[in-house]
């Protein structure tokens, strides 16, 4: 469930606020104060800020740029004045958004839901610029260099995850000890072959159920190892 923050003053306005917000879904936190406001911004993850601009102690326009320095999140800027909305968009606060009051509950709910949508695109779409190889349960993030195994993340060192990926995008394939170690391991590195078994035996630990009975990385008698698919 999205999670929205609305730093607002007037109790009954909050309070209104939140009652459409909730009956679209979302789950909300009003803080009266600038100061609490942008103290709950930056200590919890919110999906969108609703910000008010007169407020007592720190002003809408101070929290918009502390909460700026630290987070991209959406901010939704709220003004009892038009000559306001000038103002904000004259300094550059880095606001998504502004609103003048009063406005109508289902307009600003429009509103958020678009910034939400529009923000969820925005860092869904950096998300998928990892590259990621899936295999059965297993998953590997070759961008952040994470491996986990049915959800539950393991930790290989560098070899182990460069054998690991390399087998598991080249499915199926079989592999002599010497291709792999040409593959994984650069020319001038010390070791020979019996550095991929043992390699092959520790990533195995790892990700095999019954060591055993290998279901993933299959020994092929006498000419190396497949990634079975
Ligand atoms: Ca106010």
């Amino acid at each position: 469930m999205s999670k929205i923050l609305i730093i607002e003053d007037e109790e009954s306005i909050a309070d209104l606020e939140k009652d459409y917000l909730e009956l679209s879904d979302f789950q909300v936190h009003i803080e009266n104060s600038g100061n609490g406001g942008l103290e709950a911004a930056l200590a919890e993850d919110f999906d969108l800020v609703i910000l008010d601009l007169m407020l007592p102690g720190m002003d809408g326009f101070e929290v918009c740029r502390k909460i700026r320095e630290k987070k991209d999140i959406p901010i939704l800027m709220v003004s009892a004045k038009k000559d306001d909305i000038d103002k904000i968009r004259g300094l550059g606060l880095g606001a998504d958004d502004y609103m003048t009051k009063p406005f109508s509950p289902s307009e600003l709910v429009a509103r958020v839901k678009a910034h939400m949508a529009r923000y969820d695109r925005l860092v869904g779409s950096a998300q998928k610029r990892n590259d990621i190889v899936e295999i059965r349960g297993i998953k590997i993030d070759k961008t952040a260099r994470r491996v986990w195994i049915d959800g539950e993340e393991r930790t290989f060192t560098t070899k182990e995850f460069d054998l690991l990926t390399f087998l598991a995008e080249n499915p199926n394939h079989v592999y002599t000890k010497e291709e792999l170690f040409r593959e994984i391991w650069d020319m001038d590195s010390i070791g020979d072959i019996a550095t991929v078994t043992v390699h092959i035996k520790k990533i195995r630990e790892k990700i095999e159920f019954d060591t055993s009975k290998p279901q993933y990385i299959e020994t092929i008698w006498g000419v190396g190892y497949r990634f079975k698919v």
